[in-house]
């Protein structure tokens, strides 16, 4: 499978603003376009301080406020909280999780690779399900290794 990574010029990120009623700021534009470009699960630590290589200015309150906007408005998801902390999902393509108990990693694994039956969308309650998401806990290969 191969990860398509947008490349924008700023003109989408004015358009997911502009239907959620955000307003575009240069700190935004900054957040948003290094968010498309960070691997994985990053904490608002994590992004806080990649941003602060480009923003020198920008304070830690600044970077969570952006977040927590950026997620209410749906343009990004929180991964789930096994791990006990907000991590950022930045991965669009549908997929599972394999959290470590231990050291709380979070891997990604494709729906292809876990091979579960598809769930019908139509469940109980007349609950109609979009999308879904496994976290599967257990250890990961470096902590099992360890005793
Ligand atoms: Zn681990
Ligand atoms: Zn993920």
């Amino acid at each position: 499978v191969i990860a398509v990574m947008q490349t924008t010029d700023g003109g989408e990120f004015r358009e997911l603003c502009a239907a959620r009623g955000i307003t575009v700021t240069h700190q935004r534009q900054v957040l948003f376009e290094l968010l498309l470009s960070v691997p994985g699960h990053p904490s608002p630590e994590e992004v806080y301080l990649r941003v602060k290589q480009q923003i020198p200015s920008i304070s830690l309150a600044t970077v969570y406020k952006n977040i927590h906007l950026f997620l209410r408005s749906g343009i990004f998801r929180e991964v789930s909280l096994h791990h006990g902390s907000l991590r950022l999902e930045l991965n669009q393509r549908p997929h599972h999780h394999l959290v470590c108990t231990v050291c709380k990693s979070i891997r990604d694994i494709d729906e292809a690779e876990l091979k579960l039956a598809a769930i019908p969308g139509q469940l109980p309650g007349g609950f109609l399900a979009e999308r879904f998401s496994i976290d599967i806990l257990g250890r990961c290969a470096a902590c099992q290794q360890k005793t």
